[in-house]
Order: C-alpha cells, then structure tokens, then sequence
C-alpha cells in the first residue's frame, strides 16, 4: 500500500487583467476553484491511476471546504484523514495576470495543525501495509522531520518531493529513497550542500556531486517541459525527455509525476519504467486545466503510451 503524508488546500483561482495594485478593485476576467494542495493532489493521483485505497494523513478543517473535501476524499477512496474541529482548511488564492505570472497567498489553516501524535497513529495503523511513503514540504518543518525520522526507523521506503524548497533540512536526506526536486529545488539543495554556486550549465556534474556529497539512493530533477534527469544507485546518469502535448496548464504536474512515479514503482520495482509512466501521467495533466481535475486515468495513460 501506498501512503501520503502532506497538504490539502481548496484552492481560488483568478485570472486577472493585470495584478491588483494597493487600494484598487477589479473584477476577475476568470475565477475557479479547485481541489489542491501537493499532498491531495499526489494521493488523488495514486487512488484514482490504482483504483485502489489509498493512506493519506492530511489534516481539514469542520468547514464548508471540509466537508465537500470528505466526500471527494471518500469518492476517492483515501482513508487516514484527520477532520478538525474549529479549524479552517487550507486555501490557497492563486491571481495570474493576463501575462500568465501569478502571485499567491496560501492560508495553510488546518494543515500547520498536524501534530506527532498524528503521525503516530497513521503509522500504528497502516505500517504493517504500507510499502512506500510519499512526502512533501507543505507541513510543519517539524511534522516532516518526524515524520522523515519515523519512517526511517519503521523502514518504510521513502520517497520526498522537497517542494517548497525551503524546509528541506539536508540532516534529512540520507533517509530517502529517491529524492524529486524541480530544478529550483535542486540549485537551493545543491548549494546548501556543497557551498558552490549552483551552475545550470553543469547540471549532470553537479547533480553527480550532490549524489556523492548524500546518501539519498536516487535523485530524479524534473525539468517542466525538457523532462527529467535521474542518477541511480551505482551513479549512472539518464536523462528523460518529456512527451510532447498541447500544454494548457501546467499546475499539479509534478504532483501528478510523483504520485504515478510512486505507483508504478510498487508495481514494477523499476525506476526507469516508473519515469517514463510518471512522464506520460504529468504530461496527460498539463493538457486540461486545474490541478485534481487534470490526473488522468490508467487507461489514458496506457492509450497515450501506445501512439
Ligand atoms: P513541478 O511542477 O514540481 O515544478 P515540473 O514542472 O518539472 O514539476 O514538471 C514535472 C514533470 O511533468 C516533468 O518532468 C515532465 O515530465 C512533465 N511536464 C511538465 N510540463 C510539461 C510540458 N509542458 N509538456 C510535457 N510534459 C511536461
């Protein structure tokens, strides 16, 4: 089985015809909202690609948001999500210029809620079933060094998707199992670790640097539309391009590549074929707009791999 320990937000998006400036009111050219947050997003990818139940610790608020997200929660089949009462789930209002630059205010409300204790009584209950844990830094810096920590000792093979980049604790690191920054998460793990300016025209060498310097087993960088680049075990380089699609949008794509990457894992124990799903996953997902409305099924992906 397969778990997920993260975030879940609603997020508000609005389109603008350019950002507000202090004082003014404008009328939004588009508005949506969508169900979000990095941890929903992977564990909604893992439960709708396996269609199978699905561990998710998250935490939501007794709100109006909290109870339409149990039912999404419940249609989707995860289970281990903490309901709190008085608190507000998460939010994040998202204003994009007509340019596509976007500004964001999150409002992490019930997630900087979780607690060690919470972590516990995930573990107690699905350790016995849980193959691969699926983190992300969208929590409390201690509630994922604990739960880091945790996982290590119950060894639970670890996959962390280090995003945002900023509670990364590199004591952390010789924990995991594959490690999945995007590029701006690398250059900020590369530079903490080695002291060197990060050099994009050294990539393969610095991620190679990075791999000796830490005992993460595998790195895989994602690189948006140039794809991905992955250092294994025995430190042997491959590089990923990525499927070319119309993209329309590309939130949550690295959520979807990280949630199929992980599923297709258990599956095959194969890094390199779970890449490549992972890369066919996210890239289906930047062809509609939002971020849990974009993951695509099984069958699309396995379509989409066979033209
Ligand atoms: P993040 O959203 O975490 O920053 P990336 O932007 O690197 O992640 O995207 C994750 C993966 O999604 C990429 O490695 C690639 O496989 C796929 N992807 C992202 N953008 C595109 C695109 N425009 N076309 C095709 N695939 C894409």
């Amino acid at each position: 089985m397969i778990g997920i320990i993260g975030s879940t937000n609603i997020d508000a998006y609005l389109k603008t015809d350019h950002f507000t400036k202090p004082g003014e009111t404008q009328n939004s050219l588009d508005y949506k909202i969508f169900y979000g947050g990095k941890g929903a997003n992977q564990a909604s990818t893992v439960s709708k690609i396996s269609n199978k139940q699905t561990a998710f610790l998250t935490c939501i608020g007794n709100d109006f948001y909290g109870t339409a997200l149990q039912k999404e929660f419940d249609k989707n089949d995860l289970i281990g999500y903490q309901i709190l009462k008085g608190e507000k789930t998460g939010r994040a209002f998202i204003e994009v210029e007509k340019t596509g630059e976007n500004r964001i205010i999150t409002a992490p409300g019930a997630n900087h809620k979780m607690k060690k204790e919470m972590v516990d009584d995930f573990l107690d209950r699905f350790d016995k079933d849980l193959d691969i844990v699926l983190i992300q830094n969208e929590l409390p810096k201690e509630i994922i060094d604990y739960s880091l920590t945790k996982l290590k000792e119950k060894n639970i093979k670890i996959f962390y998707d280090p995003a945002p980049k900023e509670k990364t604790d590199l004591s952390n690191l010789e924990h995991i199992f594959v490690l999945t920054p995007n590029l701006n998460e690398f250059s900020y793990i590369y530079e903490k670790t080695t002291n060197k300016k990060y050099d994009e025209n050294k990539l393969k060498d610095q991620l190679l640097e990075l791999k000796e310097k830490t005992k993460i087993e595998n790195i895989i960088i994602t690189l948006g539309k140039k794809g991905s680049l992955y250092i294994n075990q025995n430190k042997e380089i491959n590089e990923f391009g990525a499927f070319k699609v119309e993209a329309v949008d590309t939130t949550a794509s690295g959520d979807v590549f990280n949630g199929t990457l992980v599923l297709e894992f258990l599956e095959t124990e194969d890094l390199r074929k779970s890449i490549k799903k992972a890369s066919a996953a996210a890239a289906l997902s930047t062809t509609k707009i939002g971020a849990q409305t974009s993951i695509p099924t099984m069958e699309e992906i396995d379509e989409f791999l066979k033209n």
